[in-house]
């Protein structure tokens, strides 16, 4: 296992909903998987320690607890990132580390307080947000919980556990759904922590989801995704992008864009109105990302007029 290719440590952020089943995920992701080999942070909340137990002997492992690391506990999780930074400086072996959060975290201001953190930036890469989905009641978390949506819409990867126990009409709505709220995200079906395939969903309905409440909240979220053509360059597209984070950045969630440059596949990401450096996808020949797309997720957004604006700043109208 390595690093970024600039050197940089990768930090995995693992959310989901409680019960979601990430930590048995990710157990066998540190055993068996791609995660081998990585620290990882836990975040407890409650005082029982449970994953840490069961974590132990799997793993180098930091316990954060006493407070959720997206709110009250921001702080000393920033603390703890500056230390393993530091030892990974005097010599400590460190590639990669894992954030399991707890179940009520909202990855957002996680992911932007490491990125707003000059320290941290340049130490750590927020290379990969995966949540865990339990595909039993994934879809009544959906349905009822901001939170469920705001962890599934921040996703690179959504991990479908327990599908062997799901009700498979049940199991292909969920999918459904996901995929409406975050087309962009890989998804992947798991039992007990082990790769499963997941079923065709072509077609299928998603649930319709309620629309929130509250001044900003007036119009549902959702996901716009926005094909780019070969006129539409690298320069454009950023700016554009900025413009459209300054003039409307309270109704983004996220944004994430894969294109096509003469350096490689660049990827563009922004969480809430935080915009990452673009980052060169490696030429693996295996990857889920869809090439010259951007997605846009928040609220009051259409096809249309997002793809007027960009087009007027790219000059083409
Ligand atoms: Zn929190």
């Amino acid at each position: 296992m390595t690093g970024a290719p600039d050197g940089r440590i990768r930090l995995t952020v693992l959310g989901g909903f409680l019960g979601s089943g990430k930590s048995t995920w990710l157990r066998h992701q540190l055993h068996d998987g791609a995660l081998a080999g990585a620290h990882v942070i836990v975040n407890e909340i409650a005082d029982a320690p449970v994953d840490q137990v069961m974590l132990r002997g799997s793993a180098d492992l930091s316990v954060l607890a006493g407070g959720c690391a997206c709110c009250a506990g921001l702080g000393r999780l920033v603390a703890l990132l500056r230390e393993l930074a530091d030892r990974r400086v005097s010599g400590l072996r460190l590639d990669r580390i894992v954030l399991e959060t707890s179940g009520l975290a909202d990855p957002a201001p996680i992911v932007t307080a490491i990125r707003d953190d000059p320290v941290l930036a340049h130490h750590i890469l927020v290379s990969e947000v995966i949540v865990a989905v339990d595909a039993l009641h994934g879809l009544d978390q959906l349905a009822s919980e901001p939170l469920g949506r705001a962890q599934v819409q921040l996703a690179d990867r959504l991990v479908i556990t327990k599908v062997d126990a799901a009700d498979m009409a049940q199991l292909r709505t969920t999918l459904a759904t996901l995929r409406a709220v975050n087309p962009m995200a890989a998804l992947s079906g798991a039992v007990h922590g082990s790769p499963v395939a997941l079923p065709d969903f072509a077609g299928v309905a998603p649930l319709p989801l309620p629309i929130g409440s509250g001044a900003t909240a007036a119009q549902p979220i959702a996901a716009v995704k926005l094909s780019l053509g070969d006129d539409i360059d690298w320069t454009a597209l950023t700016l554009w992008l900025s413009a459209l984070l300054h003039a409307r950045g309270d109704d983004v969630l996220r944004v994430k864009g894969v294109v096509r440059t003469p350096a490689g596949r660049l990827l563009l990401q922004a969480v809430r109105s935080t915009v990452q450096s673009p980052e060169i996808l490696p030429d693996d020949g295996n990857d889920a990302d869809e090439v010259d797309a951007v997605v846009v997720i928040g609220r009051g957004f259409s096809l249309r007029t997002l793809q007027q604006s960009l087009r007027s700043f790219a000059g083409l109208a």
